[in-house]
């Protein structure tokens, strides 16, 4: 009975950053301002409660609910669900409503393993079983490529199997094990009781909530969140408060290896001197032998920024190892390297398999970060040319190249849209493109290349089903089959979804 009765509050009706972000707009309040006109034509009344049906899941984790005819975005709801909502924010085409009552629950409804999961608003899925995450994530990908690409998907079902002509869309590959699968931790420092605190901001404020576990969290790294708020209490070192600009340490930053054990850890503060640093040092090497790594980087300025521009080496190494697959790759401080590092292999076998190389091929990874998919792709290919646009992530690159002896690779920095046209100047004929571009999609300029170039084969590597199947739109016009596309987990119990895609000349 209880399961079927549980109140808004619980399933965290707060959640999301992203529920303040639309409340923004102005309803705030109600009662001071007159209603304005267009509000009262609108099927649901501001502060009226009334039942929605939950039809589907937004790109943020809420539900979204039909009431009335009219959709109101519902934190905490899931599709399948009825629910009792309060209406607490309206814009012309859409709501915000609070979760007061589930009234029907949906069986993929479960109890979040974290419990500060509400507090947090780090994962939005939790209360949805791990199954359901990758049928939503798949189904995710199928609708904005129908919508948005205008693209036919193969009728069929979440096992992915075709039963008609269009698209392939397999099941989202997920995790056997979807906890404890981050390499890296940025945590936030406070006081409290004239101790040192670490966790995360609650939700749509930045007061500073203690964590003792995350549970998506590789274990390494709260363990060294442990020690060092119990040896910087010892020591006296004071938080930075926001407010004031005062105080030393701002974030801390753990990195850890996942298939070679090694940890950095990182003092993120506020000012360039670390009170009693010998003593931090010993203490850290002797409470946590696997560190090979302590850092300091410096940060003075007033913003949510974490790092700052200036970043020693306190003891140790400079860079901590780990491997994706066979290759292997350097880790510094400020270095970006994917977070999940056991379904990035996932995620780069598949890209590896739609590239589908001999031996002989020239192939172009374009937005490369440091080079770990061109590293990949080379092990199997006659050349590799990386474009990205971070000149250190490019100078990181040329050095995991060298790292794994890997002569076949070149690197530039760049804009990858200007860097193409200028290889393909030189000669570069690529027999497959690579793209994983940010979230915002790749250029039309890169896009009009592609079609140029025409390669045999484009495979599209993507963090935003949004711009993935825009994209695609564009391509599929310029004469390529979207003949499969693969969602891997690479965030389980977060609405991220990613996904690589193969395209084919036609
Ligand atoms: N493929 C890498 C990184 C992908 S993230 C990996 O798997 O680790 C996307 C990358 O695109 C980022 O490193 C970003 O700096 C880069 N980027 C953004 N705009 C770009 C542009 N116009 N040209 C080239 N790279 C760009």
């Amino acid at each position: 009975m209880s399961e079927k009765k549980r109140t808004g509050s619980a399933l965290g009706n707060d959640r999301g950053r992203s529920q303040g972000r639309h409340a923004g707009g102005g309803n705030k309040g109600g009662g001071a301002k007159a209603a304005p006109a267009w509000m009262a034509d609108l099927p649901v009344r501001l502060g009226q409660q009334v039942e929605a049906d939950i039809v589907g899941i937004s790109h943020e984790g809420e539900g979204v609910g039909r009431a009335n005819g009219f959709t109101l975005f519902v934190a905490g709801a899931l599709p399948g669900e009825r629910a009792l909502v309060e209406v607490a924010h309206l814009k012309k085409q859409y709501g915000h409503a609070r979760l007061v009552e589930l009234l029907e629950v949906s069986p993929d409804r479960v109890r979040p393993d974290c419990g500060i999961y509400e507090q947090c608003g780090g994962c939005q899925l939790q209360h949805l079983s791990y199954e359901a995450q990758l049928r939503v994530k798949r189904q995710q990908v199928v609708d904005n490529l129908e919508r948005i690409g205008k693209l036919a998907v193969a009728a069929g079902n979440n096992e992915g199997t075709a039963s008609q002509e269009g698209i392939v869309v397999h099941p989202t590959v997920g995790m056997a094990d979807p906890w404890r699968y981050r390499n890296k931790a940025q945590v936030p420092f406070g006081e409290e009781r004239g101790g040192l605190i670490g966790g995360f901001y609650a939700q749509g404020s930045h007061d500073i909530i203690d964590m003792e576990a995350c549970l998506i969290q590789h274990e390494a790294n709260d363990e060294v969140v442990a020690r060092v708020k119990e040896i910087g209490s010892r020591l006296g070192f004071r938080a930075y408060r926001e407010e004031t600009g005062t105080g030393l340490l701002r974030h801390v930053v753990v990195k850890v290896g996942f298939r070679t054990g090694e940890i950095m850890v990182v003092l993120v503060t506020n000012g360039a001197e670390i009170p009693r640093v010998d003593e931090w040092v010993a203490g850290i090497r002797e409470a946590l032998p696997a560190v090979k790594s302590i850092c300091h980087n410096i940060n003075v300025k007033q913003t949510n920024v974490i790092f700052g521009d200036e970043t020693r080496t306190l003891w140790g190494s400079d860079v901590i190892y780990d491997y994706i697959g066979d290759v292997k790759f350097a880790i510094s401080a400020r270095s970006f390297f994917q977070v999940n590092p056991v379904q990035t292999e996932v995620l780069y076998g598949k890209a590896l398999e739609y590239a589908g190389l001999t031996g002989d091929e020239v192939v172009v990874d374009a937005y490369c970060g440091i080079g770990t998919i061109s590293l990949f792709l080379a092990q199997r290919a006659g050349k590799v040319y990386g474009v990205e646009i971070v000149e250190e992530a490019i100078s990181d690159a040329r050095k995991n190249a060298a790292l794994n002896g890997m002569s076949n690779v070149h690197f530039e920095a760049g804009p990858a849209e200007v860097v193409l046209p200028a290889w393909t100047r030189q000669g570069v004929r690529p027999d497959v493109i690579v793209v994983d571009p940010p979230r915002k999609g790749c250029d039309p300029a890169l896009l009009a290349t592609i079609l140029e170039l025409r390669p045999r084969r484009v495979v599209y590597v993507s963090c935003s089903a949004a711009t993935l199947a825009r994209d695609l739109r564009v391509l599929a016009d310029g004469g390529y089959g979207v003949a499969e596309v693969t969602p891997v987990d690479m965030f389980p119990h977060t609405v991220h979804v990613e996904s690589v895609c193969l395209l084919v000349r036609d």
